[in-house]
């Protein structure tokens, strides 16, 4: 009998992989149909992050009261700190300032300069002189921020105590059925309530798009940060869909088994207001190659490992979650897919057992 790894179809299934077709190969769903079903939740399975993964990467994690989160206090990367008066600092340009009972900063207004992206571009131009710039604008090190908004905008909230979550249903017990993987990802807008849920995509695994709203903010909008969010205040203004009509669509469609895929879905489930479990986040799976302490960009992934160039846009940084989850789910794809060569039987010509 051959032996065929779970995740391996016969051949008549299987297409070939893009990297067969070249560089400039279009990606398409038939590219990656290589096995479905239960078979494929299996192959996303194994990428899955543990526990201890969950708490390092800042995940929202179960809390003892119902409805509520908690952030880990062995996170790596720490979020600013959290304020229970009028105190903030400013998550854009990194500068105190105060607010008012509503949550309109009060202080420092048209003050909130920054770069609208972090690192540099260096060049070395002689033995003694590196030129250093800025990668958004490339201006100077140390030059003045391309960006300037009219507020001040952090998110502020206790990561013992983040209230408004929800958990997702169990599937039924013979519900191999409803173990279905997707990818989502989310952009946000700095609001008086904080960091809030602007617009939701969530893919599926034959990359067809099954959700792609954007989200009626509840607070009074300070900042779209567009050169991230890839959204407009005029985008907003045509949003119709309510954060707990968003709530109610992702219960429905995940369960507790759903597998999500994302690149750095934390901030993603915690502005769902999401608590789960099933993670496969691409920044771990495809750890920075230098820093293991830093995440690589999707934008560097998707060049690398698909030839694909994202984020792309002149104004903004051309941020688009439809276009990020759609990245994350090929990403995987394609990484199950060279796991699966790995094992796979190779071909015997010619055994060559002598016959006496
Ligand atoms: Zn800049
Ligand atoms: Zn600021």
């Amino acid at each position: 009998m051959i032996w065929l790894p779970e995740c391996y179809m016969p051949s008549s299934l299987f297409i070939s992989s893009p990297f067969l077709l070249g560089r400039s190969a279009v990606l398409t769903f038939n590219t990656y149909s290589f096995t479905y079903g239960h078979n494929l939740y299996l192959c996303f399975a194994k990428f899955l992050m543990s526990e201890e993964d969950l708490d390092m990467y800042g995940y929202p994690r179960p809390h003892e009261n119902y409805g509520c989160a908690l952030i880990s206090e062995n996170v790596l990367r720490k979020d600013p700190p959290y304020s229970t008066d009028s105190r903030r600092v400013c998550e854009k340009c990194a500068e105190p300032y105060t607010v008012d009972e509503d949550g309109y900063p009060i202080e420092g207004i048209g003050k909130c300069i920054y770069h609208a992206r972090k690192g540099f571009i260096r060049n070395r131009t002689n033995r003694h002189h590196e030129d250093v710039r800025h990668k958004c604008c490339r201006q100077e090190k140390g030059s003045p921020g391309c960006i300037t908004s009219k507020y001040h905008a952090s998110h502020n909230v206790d990561p013992k105590c983040l209230t408004g979550f929800i958990t997702l249903r169990d599937p039924p017990d013979d519900g191999e059925k409803e173990n279905n993987v997707y990818a989502l990802d989310c952009e946000m807008v700095f609001t008086t309530k904080g960091r809030e849920l602007a617009r939701l995509t969530i893919i599926d695994v034959k990359l067809r798009t099954v959700f792609d709203k954007l989200i009626k903010p509840k607070g009074a909008l300070l900042d779209c940060i567009t050169q991230w969010s890839g959204i407009t205040e005029a985008d907003l203004k045509t949003a119709t869909v309510s954060f707990e009509e968003v709530q109610r669509y992702v219960k429905k469609l995940f369960n507790s088994k759903t597998i999500l895929v994302g690149h750095g879905l934390e901030n993603d489930l915690r502005s769902m207001k999401v608590l789960h479990d099933k993670i496969v986040d691409t920044s771990v799976v495809f750890p920075h190659k230098y820093a293991p302490q830093m995440k690589e960009s999707l934008q560097k992934l998707a060049e690398q490992f698909l030839q694909k160039l994202i984020q792309t846009g002149e104004e903004t940084l051309g941020h688009s979650s439809e276009e990020d989850a759609r990245t994350c789910m090929e990403l995987m794809l394609m990484k199950i897919k060279e796991d699966c060569k790995q094992y796979a039987p190779k071909k015997v010509v010619n055994l060559n057992i002598s016959r006496r």
